[in-house]
């Protein structure tokens, strides 16, 4: 990042780019992880680039979910691995939920450089992919058999929509980030955190702190204070605002 000053507008946008672009280099992410990055970026930027209060609250439900959880597991992919490694390690510390690779675009040579790249930062992941769920054909339902095929709750940030169709239809609750609150994957899930998974990640880290003291019974009443429909509703109605905003500001001549 040496040509672009952290003053730069776009700063933080263009070194996540960058990560992206490592992680495809070091052989971490597909080529089709740098669409899936852009179109995440795209709906960043009609966002705010900022976490929303929706965003923050669905962030509180997933934690307290995943605490709540018996067999708590978060799902790594090509992108999550290049962009918060060492973020995404210490999540699944302070949850005590277990790392397993897990990508759409599948090769063992990927599943093989995910797991070294974890391992490089200190974390353990699992990465055996010797169970099957029932499901779509066309997917891939591989997984490990200590990890998302016992899981009664799965955490998969940038998800693909027929992924997590699988997942709930094998009875597993699923929480997701993606930025991009009209995908399958943000309709279909438990819990949709829309924010970008850099923020989103830091974010559950501190809130795991603070709920860690929580009783079971005030985890059960963060979850039931939470509705996932509202939360997604109001993502696109802040989108929409957000919109309205430029576009009056465009024929003001602003
Ligand atoms: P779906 O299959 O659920 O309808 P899709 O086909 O549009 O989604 P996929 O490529 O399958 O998209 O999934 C990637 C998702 O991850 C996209 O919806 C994208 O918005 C989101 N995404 C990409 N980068 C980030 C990021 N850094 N933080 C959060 N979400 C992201
Ligand atoms: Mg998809």
């Amino acid at each position: 990042m040496t040509h672009v000053p952290e003053g730069h507008p776009r700063y933080l946008s263009l070194k996540y780019r960058e990560k992206i672009a490592e992680g495809v280099k070091k052989g971490l992410t597909a080529v089709e992880g740098i669409a899936a990055h852009g179109r995440g970026e795209t709906f960043d930027y009609i966002l705010g680039e900022r976490t929303h209060r929706f965003a923050w609250e669905a962030e509180r439900a997933a934690v307290s979910l995943m605490l709540l959880s018996k067999h708590p597991v978060i799902s790594v992919n090509g992108n999550v691995a290049a962009l918060i490694p060492e973020e995404i390690i210490k999540l699944s510390e302070s949850l005590n939920a277990i790392l397993e690779v897990n990508i759409f675009h599948f090769s063992h040579e990927r599943v093989l450089r995910i797991k070294e790249e974890i391992e490089s930062y200190g974390g353990k992941i699992l990465a055996d992919l010797d169970a099957t769920l029932k499901g779509l054909e066309s997917a891939r339902r591989m997984v490990s058999s200590k990890g998302i095929f016992i899981a009664d709750t799965v955490l998969v940030p940038l998800e693909d929509g027929d992924r997590c169709e699988i997942l709930k239809r094998n009875g597993k609750k699923v929480i997701t980030i993606d930025l991009n609150p009209l995908s399958r994957t943000s309709r279909m899930a438990d819990i949709t955190i829309v924010d970008n998974i850099v923020r989103a990640v830091p974010n559950m880290i501190k809130i795991s702190e603070e709920l860690s003291s929580y009783s079971k019974k005030e985890l059960e009443d963060v979850l039931a204070s939470y509705d996932n429909r509202k939360s997604l509703a109001q993502s696109v109605e802040v989108i929409r605002d957000y919109l309205t905003e430029i576009a009056e500001k465009i024929l003001r001549g602003e």
